[in-house]
């Protein structure tokens, strides 16, 4: 499925490290139509939810979570690397393959039992969503799903998630 899109993913040997194969989006985002296919298949697997927000995750993840939020006429929340969102915010630390990363939340972003959807670029270890899922539930969100437009399958990242919702993915590697 979506073979066209995926025709657009570059693959990058040993970027940023070696032994990463980095899937690159830029030449999907490049391409209008591309990208236009990208965003209406997704909106179609989600359409039917019922949704308040969109939470998006720093900083690929904006590149889909914004369009999708405007298409679902639902609100967009910044999910943030440390140190970038003015008022007053809640942080969760992860563990990244070397080291710590921290995103942060503005506290005020969620009012309690909203339905949310968590939409980044592509689900890995689940390592980085597993956060943005803490975060968002400490807000008192009901999560509804996480969503990427690509799944690394072999490492494991949706049974990460699945004490939080479902994952919806759009290519399975
Ligand atoms: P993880 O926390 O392991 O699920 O990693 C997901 C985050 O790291 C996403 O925000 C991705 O943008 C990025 N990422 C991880 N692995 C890759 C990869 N092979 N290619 C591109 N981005 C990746």
């Amino acid at each position: 499925m979506y073979e066209n899109i995926k025709n657009h993913i570059r693959n990058v040997p040993d970027f940023p490290k070696k032994g990463i194969l980095f899937k690159d989006i830029t030449p999907a985002l490049e391409n209008a139509e591309i990208f236009a296919e990208i965003i209406n298949a997704l909106y179609e697997l989600l359409k039917d939810k019922k949704i308040d927000k969109i939470a998006s995750i720093d900083a690929r993840g904006y590149l889909f979570g914004a369009p999708l939020a405007y298409k679902l006429g639902c609100g967009l929340v910044l999910v943030r690397k440390a140190g970038k969102l003015p008022a007053e915010t809640l942080s969760e630390t992860y563990d990244l393959e070397y080291g710590k990363a921290i995103i942060e939340v503005h506290k005020d972003a969620v009012n309690k039992g909203e339905k949310v959807l968590i939409v980044d670029d592509l689900l890995a270890t689940g390592g980085t969503t597993k956060a943005a899922c803490r975060l968002l539930q400490k807000l008192g969100a009901d999560i509804v799903a996480n969503v990427f437009l690509i799944e690394l399958s072999d490492l494991g990242g949706r049974k990460v998630l699945e004490e939080f919702a479902p994952t919806i993915s759009l290519l399975q590697y």
